[in-house]
Order: structure tokens, then sequence, then C-alpha cells
């Protein structure tokens, strides 16, 4: 028996209409704020990844999906979008498009890790950029609100935004020095990952989650008190932009995000319902990394989330697009059964959702069937109702029956439709 990758799940159609919320009240909330839609390819050149990610991250050193193509090439299964965004606004010319271009993305990613709850080797990120040449904090600011009114939208309450500032080129070399004469002493005692950080990305250990190192951590200096005068008059403008948006903020000095190239701005919104790893979403700004891949200067700032944890940490009653069928035709005879495909056909052009089976049923087998697949009504054509021209059309909650023509089965079925039914489909 030949069963899904380890790491890797089937999304049933149960399943589905939680995903396909996400996903769309994504594409609704984000469209508001000018944001659209670009569709990257799953796998791009392993040196994107490496150059932009870090070659020695442990994403790119050991959770790439990594492979030769039969040219030689070395291809790398996505990882993460921002590097593939930032790709093609250089490919693409797109500074052309406007001075800020805004872009997300819904997708599949792969990384090589440890299967456990909410995390998989193919798991789905919903992310947005903008990508231009200004870095006014106004456009931090417009999308953390944007992160905020999606989860707002989905229901996701009792949400903490954590807001840090990682500096830039500039100041962040000096702040990484303090913080290992700091940690100099301490180091020797510490996790192993914490170890080899202090070596290869000493601000990568502000992250460690090893309880027996916070007390060492929490002693270090915080970088936002190390930040050079424009670091620290962008974090404030920010706070500045946050406050007058209504929107509550924690400062976590220690809130590093996993990647390289991120400066300045880097943020985590958490939510109640995840325990302990219980980030839903997270982001941050990304200031030359287009000049990194090879493309003009730029500055950017981008968020990402997983859907699968966010969709843990989604209400159990968030709405459910309903599936049932409008209608179950139930026929009896082979004259019926011909007219049950035409009539199905026409309701189907109406946007109905009509069920029937393919095999033939007694009656009541028939009335039970449309019970169980939930129609909203069932329909019965047998000889008599063809011979009349009528059909008796069955509402399902009430057992109320009535005797129409088709045509005005057909005006009451289509009329029956809410419209908020036909939009979730
Ligand atoms: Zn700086
Ligand atoms: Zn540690």
């Amino acid at each position: 028996m030949i069963q899904t990758v380890r790491g890797t799940f089937d999304i049933l159609p149960d399943e589905l209409p939680r995903w396909r919320l996400v996903e769309e009240t994504a594409r609704a909330v984000f469209r508001c704020y000018g944001y659209r839609e670009i569709r990257t390819p799953i796998f791009e050149r392993t040196e994107l990844f490496a150059r932009s990610v870090g070659e020695e991250t442990d994403i790119v050193a050991k959770e790439m999906y990594t492979f030769m193509d039969r040219s030689g090439e070395s291809l790398s299964l996505r990882p993460e979008s921002t590097a593939s965004v930032v790709r093609a606004y250089i490919q693409h010319k797109m500074w052309t498009w406007g001075s800020v271009v805004k872009l997300f993305y819904i997708g599949p990613h792969f990384r090589y890790e440890r299967p456990q709850k909410g995390r998989f080797r193919q798991f789905h990120q919903i992310g947005a950029e903008a990508i231009g040449q200004t870095d006014d904090p106004a456009i931090d600011a417009e999308l953390i609100e944007m992160v905020e009114e999606y989860l707002e939208r989905l229901g996701v309450r009792e949400r903490v935004l954590f807001l840090n500032s990682v500096g830039c080129a500039q100041c962040r070399p000096a702040y990484v020095r303090r913080l290992k004469d700091a940690l100099a002493d301490a180091i020797p005692r510490m996790c192993e990952n914490c170890r080899r950080r202090y070596e290869v990305n000493p601000l990568r250990i502000l992250d460690c989650k090893v309880e027996d190192d916070q007390p060492l951590i929490e002693r270090a200096p915080a970088l936002v008190d190390h930040l050079c005068s424009a670091c620290a008059a962008h974090f404030e403008a920010l706070r500045r932009h946050l406050e007058a948006r209504g929107i509550a903020y924690r400062i976590a000095p220690r809130l590093v995000r996993g990647l390289d190239y991120y400066t300045r701005t880097a943020f985590e919104i958490t939510g109640a319902r995840l325990g302990a790893q219980n980030a839903i979403a997270g982001g941050g700004r990304y200031d030359g990394l287009s000049e990194l891949l090879g493309g003009p200067p730029a500055k950017g700032i981008g968020f990402a989330l997983g859907v699968e944890r966010l969709l843990l940490a989604l209400p159990e009653e968030a709405a459910v697009a309903d599936e049932a069928p409008d209608l179950y035709i139930a026929y009896l005879g082979a004259a019926a059964r011909q007219h049950a495909f035409r009539l199905a056909r026409r309701l189907r052009r109406e946007g109905l959702i009509v069920l029937y089976d393919f095999e033939e049923r007694r009656l009541r087998r028939l009335l039970a069937q449309a019970d169980r697949v939930r129609a909203r009504y069932a329909v019965l054509i047998g000889d008599e109702e063809l011979a009349a021209g009528r059909y008796t059309l069955r509402d399902m909650r009430t057992g109320a029956q009535e005797a129409l023509s088709e045509d005005a089965l057909v005006q009451k079925l289509a009329a029956s439709r809410s419209p908020a039914a036909s939009a979730s489909r």
C-alpha cells in the first residue's frame, strides 16, 4: 500500500472549506490594501535561496529539498517565498510599475523538518511583500494593520503583536560584538545550538527556547537600545503609526527573524489558542535583499503565515461553506432517468448543486438517500409525474410537498439560493 510521504498530507473535501476560507479571506482583505497576487514557481535555482536565506542557515544547510535536474543544474523546492518574489521583482523590472509594488502569494512550500504538530514537510504559506524605493515606516504599519485585519476577519482573537527592530548593516555589527562580549563567559554553559550560533550567527542566540539558557540570555543587551539614529527614528515612527491606527503591540527585544536578510522592523503575531509555540504570523523588513540578488537598490517588507498553524488557531465554528446539495433528484424508471439527467443539467447551469444516483433504487431508499446527503430539496420523477408534466418537490427540512411544472421548479430553486451561499462556492 503506497501512502503519502512522511510530513505530507491529503487535504480532504471535508477539510477544504476551512482552507478555502483562509485563502479567500486573504484574497479579499489583501486586495483592499492594493496587494496583488503573484504565483512563482515551486522550484528555483538553489543559488537563489543560498544567497538570500543564507548558506549557513538551517533552512539551506539542512532543510531544503535540493536536487540535480537532468541537465545537472542544482534546483530546490522553495522553502519560503520572499526570495522568489524579490527575484520576480528584479526579473520583471517591477520598479517601473510604481514606487512601491505590493504582492501576495498563497501556496505550498517545502522543508525537510522533523514532522510535529502543525509542522509539515510540504506546508502552506500565505504571505505578502511590499517592495519599492521607500522604507517609509507607514508601509510597515499598513502591512501589520492588514495582517491584523485578516486575522480579525477570520475570528482569530486574543492576539498579541510583538515588535522589534533588528537594526541595519550600520548598527547591527556593533551590537553583535556587544552581544558576544556579554555572552562570552556564559556561552560554554549554553546549549549546543547557542554555541554554534555564537560563531555563525550570534543574533539567533536571542531566539533560543532552551529553558536553562533563558536567564543568561535575559542579561544580554537589547538591540533596540543600540540602534543607529536612522534605525531608531524608523522604529519610533513605526510605533507612532501603529498607535495612531489603534494597534496595540509589545516590544520584544529578543524577537529576531530566522533569516539573515532582515533589517529594522521585525514582528510576530501570536494567538492564545496555539500554546507554547504560538506564533501565527511573522514578518519584517529586508532592505538590501534586492541588491543581494543582483537587482537594483530596493527596500522591502513582508510577512508570512503558515496555513496549517492558522487553521489550528481558527475558531471551531469558523464559517464552513455549506456544500450540501440544493436538490436531490429521485427518479423511478428508465424514462424518468433520462429526464432527471436533463433537469439536472438545466439546474446546474443555474449554479445549483444537484445530485442523483446512477443506480436505480426504490422510493423509500431514494428519500433516505436525499436525507443522507443533506439535500435542501428532493424532487420525485416517475411515470405519473412525466405524464402530468408536474413534479413533486419536497422540502427536506419541513417535509412540505408541492407539485410544480419544470419551469416553476427551476425558478423556485434558483430563487432559494441565498447570495451568501452562492458567494462561498
Ligand atoms: Zn541601523
Ligand atoms: Zn540555547
